[in-house]
């Protein structure tokens, strides 16, 4: 599937956290597509070269970057190693991210930092270290992964969901302060999808989830992967600073 407005032939992504769950999804279906990807990975060196070999496979160039989306100066590193490595970036897909649930009351300070610092800053600093270039050429687009939590807030994640709904704001922001430069900059709000993430949840917190989604079933990631495709692609042209749910219908 290359066709016409559909092909990411002869481009550049970098997904943040694209070595498992959405990311890992988000790599390999822009892949498909045509792009020469970049996999950002923390901790995981193994299933980031899993997902380099599966992209390579589908005969794209791919490389796996290693870099905590949190820190200025690694974050900087890693754009241009990707650029050195696969020349410049025209997609970037902010989606590395983590919780630390609790309620609110006790939640230590440092949890509140930790999935701030890694969601939404995170979405800050790669964005800056990308944009530059794409304000040069006139052309890029940013697709930031956000959550129903971030529209809806929930009861025990203050910090996950503060960090989505801050994503939503930076979102329509950046996509206002570079339209002029012909960058689009969108979101998706995925609703609960089954990755690592949300593979904790107990069979109560599941059938609590399949009875508030109309479409009664947990997301895939390729759900999700395939609306990040739209928005980052040409297919969007026209699109900026939507914020597209994911979630099967639960934040209707
Ligand atoms: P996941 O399976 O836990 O994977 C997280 C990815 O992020 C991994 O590749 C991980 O790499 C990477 N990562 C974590 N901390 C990082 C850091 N500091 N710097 C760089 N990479 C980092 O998560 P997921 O469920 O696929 O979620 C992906 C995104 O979608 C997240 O932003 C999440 O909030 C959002 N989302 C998920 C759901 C859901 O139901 N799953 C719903 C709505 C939104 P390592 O393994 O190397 O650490």
């Amino acid at each position: 599937m290359e066709a016409g407005s559909w092909s990411f032939l002869g481009k550049v992504a970098l997904v943040t956290g694209g070595s498992r769950g959405i990311g890992r999804a988000v790599v390999l279906r822009l892949a498909e597509l045509g792009a020469d990807v970049a996999v950002n990975y923390t901790s995981d060196a193994a299933a980031a070269g899993q997902v380099v070999a599966a992209a390579g496979a589908l005969g794209r160039r791919a490389v796996a970057v290693k870099a905590d989306v949190s820190s200025a100066d690694e974050v900087r590193r890693m754009a241009a190693d990707v650029e050195e490595a696969l020349g410049p970036i025209d997609v970037l897909v902010n989606n590395a991210g983590i919780t630390r649930d609790g309620l609110f009351v006790r939640m230590p300070e440092a949890d509140w930092d930790a999935v701030l610092d890694v969601n939404l800053k995170g979405a800050f600093l790669a964005s800056k270290a990308v944009a530059r270039g794409m304000m040069k050429r006139r052309s890029g687009s940013i697709v930031n992964l956000s959550s129903v939590v971030g529209r809806r807030g929930n009861a025990g994640q203050a910090n996950y969901a503060a960090a989505k709904a801050g994503l939503i704001g930076l979102t329509k922001s950046l996509a206002r302060e570079l339209a002029p430069r012909q960058i689009r900059v969108n979101a998706v709000a995925p609703g609960y999808i089954e990755t690592d993430m949300t593979a904790a949840l107990a069979d109560e917190a599941k059938a609590a989830i399949y009875t508030s989604t109309p479409l009664s079933r947990l997301g895939r990631p390729e759900d999700v992967a395939d609306a990040v495709a739209f928005l980052a692609g040409d297919a969007a042209a026209f699109v900026t600073g939507v914020v597209l749910p994911v979630d099967g219908g639960m934040g209707i």
